[in-house]
């Protein structure tokens, strides 16, 4: 049966038990295999499976008693890992006789995966796991005796919060009630639940009809394994293949903690982190197909497959960061921070020069591929060519900085309506194009990401000497609160990232109305010797962005001057408006 183009469906035969197969792409290139969780059916992967299929030999099938697969009889007994075991070997044997396949599982399919890539019988038979959202149950059985045997406050609360995490499990230990109610409301209400609550996008043939009786069939994972395995873990799970494993920081069901000791059963850990709920395979395609392709690949040629080093590797690895701004100071130091956690980095400039040179010491430091593009982000049709251009050839952006901006000094009245319409251009409009632009983009493939813009300390904190910046800043700082409550329910986060003095270029070529062009010269040069007295680096505003993202800050100030104004601005705006009084020295 063809449910899509090219895909080819047949019927692997284990035991009493029918499994249905579903194969896509070119059976001669290596064999992925996907397996499903609960409740699913294989159709939970068909967005990753249609993206992986150019590259590799891409197999899902339907679990016993799920989907299109017939079920054992009794239904109790026969969910058992070890059965598991044996249809994972059928359906390798029938896909891949002669090469070790490359596992993928999400959820329960994740937790089979586990027993798979441990036990002694499917040695050579596995080329690598991409594990996310489920655990090894001997993994885990042996993370609660640590903790139960070792309680320290800190292990308590994790047993507590996992605990609390696991409410379904004990449901679906009762006898009858989760049948009956898959069968009958639940299963019914299971889409839109979805959608509501872990932003799963409905249609496209997922969930598949068979979802009731796959929820209600499905109890018996749990019912046969969890207990007697977390009672008694095996003591010998050890990985014989290398792991990658994908954690969703916002998954209700798993906490991150359950994973912190797994470096002592998997000799060869790639972690990848995404900000995202538990149903990753309908939410986050994009970014678990280039993963997993990029895992796949560096196995199949023998590299070792860990992930650059970098601070924040696990989390930006093969991630599309573009930040405005690139050639100098801050956009510099942060296009420089994403290349070493692994990012693929688009640095633009309206100085094309300083952006080649910023995109080749972003490939020396670790980027996984990274350009330069000459754009003025005041210019609104250069930046849609370049969003257009960017969409074509590198993809959707998932980290977009809006970082350029210029500085401007002088009184109000000193201020020329063309120097307003300069700082604002850039300052502002520049931010406005990149988040309509890029933002829309982002918004549109329904897959998160972040945009960061930076603001300063300027933003809050009024000065008679920078009316016009700080008016540009203050406006990106709300235009940041705004769009970050508009983008909260798409998987979207805003930062305003507020630096206070930072030893960059923007002193030299800061204007100062008002002035000659000696006289401003002198100014600049001024500023550029008290910046340098203050001494703070670039890189640390970069490091601030990158935790900003990570922890998805709504604002950020940088620099002990940005945060004391910041408080001020909250709890004595009278002071700070004292000190706003204060005239530049000259
Ligand atoms: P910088 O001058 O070192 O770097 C700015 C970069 O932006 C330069 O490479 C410049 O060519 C580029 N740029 C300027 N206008 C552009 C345009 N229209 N289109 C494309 N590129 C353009 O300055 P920096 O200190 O790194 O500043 C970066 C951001 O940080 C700015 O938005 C600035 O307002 C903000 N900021 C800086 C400080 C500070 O003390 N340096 C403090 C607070 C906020």
């Amino acid at each position: 049966m063809t449910l899509r183009t090219g895909v080819r469906e047949r019927w692997v035969r284990t035991g009493e038990v029918e499994l249905c197969v579903a194969e896509r792409g070119d059976p001669g290139r290596p064999t992925v295999v996907l397996v499903h969780g609960y409740p699913d059916s294989k159709e939970v992967w068909s967005e990753v499976a249609e993206r992986l299929a150019g590259h590799f030999h891409v197999v899902t099938y339907d679990v016993r008693g799920h989907g299109r697969s017939t079920a054992p009889r009794p239904l109790r007994g026969g969910f058992t890992l070890e059965k598991l075991t044996d249809d994972f070997l059928a359906v390798a044997d029938a896909v891949s006789p002669d090469r070790p396949v490359h596992l993928v599982g999400h959820d329960w399919g994740s937790v089979q995966a586990w027993e798979f890539t441990t036990v002694k019988r499917t040695e050579g038979r596995i080329a690598s796991l991409t594990s996310m959202s489920g655990p090894s149950l001997d993994h885990f059985g042996h993370w609660i005796n640590r903790r139960m045997r070792r309680p320290t406050p800190r292990r308590v609360g994790q047993l507590l919060g996992q605990g609390a995490r696991s409410w379904y499990v004990y449901l679906l230990h009762t006898p009858v009630l989760p049948e009956l109610a898959w069968r009958g409301p639940l299963g019914k209400r299971w889409p839109g639940v979805l959608e509501r609550v872990e932003k799963v996008p409905r249609g496209d043939g997922y969930p598949t009809s068979s979802l009731p009786s796959d929820a209600a069939r499905g109890a018996w994972l749990y019912r046969d394994n969890v207990r007697p395995r977390l009672r008694e873990p095996r003591p010998d799970a050890h990985a014989h293949a290398p792991v990658q494993l994908i954690t969703p920081l916002g998954d209700r069901f798993l906490s991150e903690r359950l994973y912190d000791d797994l470096e002592q059963w998997v000799p060869q850990l790639t972690r990848r982190t995404v900000a995202a709920g538990h149903w990753i395979p309908r939410t986050r395609p994009d970014q678990l197909a280039a993963w997993i392709e990029e895992f796949v690949r560096s196995v199949e040629n023998g590299r070792s497959p860990v992930a650059a080093g970098g601070r924040h590797a696990e989390r930006f690895g093969g991630q599309l960061v573009l930040v405005t701004g690139a050639g100098s100071g801050i956009g510099r130091a942060t296009a420089l921070a994403f290349a070493e956690a692994g990012a693929r980095v688009v640095a633009v400039d309206r100085d094309g020069q300083a952006a080649a040179r910023t995109a080749e010491s972003a490939l020396r430091r670790g980027a996984r591929q990274a350009w330069s593009e000459t754009t003025d982000v005041s210019d609104q049709r250069a930046m849609e060519a370049l969003a257009d251009k960017v969409a074509t050839e590198y993809g959707v952006v998932d980290v977009l900085v809006n970082n350029a901006g210029i500085g401007l000094s002088g009184s109000f009245f000193d201020t020329t309506p063309e120097d307003w319409k300069k700082v604002l251009d850039v300052n502002l409009w520049g931010v406005i194009h990149g988040c309509r632009l890029f933002g829309r983009r982002m918004a549109e493939r329904g897959q998160g990401g972040h945009i960061v813009n930076v603001a300063s300390a300027a933003a809050y904190q009024p000065t008679r000497a920078l009316p016009a910046y700080s008016t540009s800043k203050a406006a990106v700082l709300m235009l940041s609160e705004c769009l970050r409550a508009e983008l909260a329910g798409q998987g979207i986060g805003v930062s305003a990232v507020c630096p206070g003095f930072v030893n960059t270029a923007i002193t030299s070529t800061a204007h100062f109305a008002g002035v000659d062009a000696q006289e401003e010269k002198r100014l600049q040069r001024r500023a550029a010797r008290l910046y340098g007295l203050r001494n703070y680096p670039p890189e640390k505003v970069a490091r601030a962005i990158l935790r900003a993202v990570v922890r998805d800050e709504a604002v950020v100030p940088v620099t002990p001057e940005a945060r004391a104004a910041r408080m001020l601005s909250r709890f004595a705006p009278g002071a700070l408006r004292r000190i706003a009084r204060v005239r530049p020295p000259v």
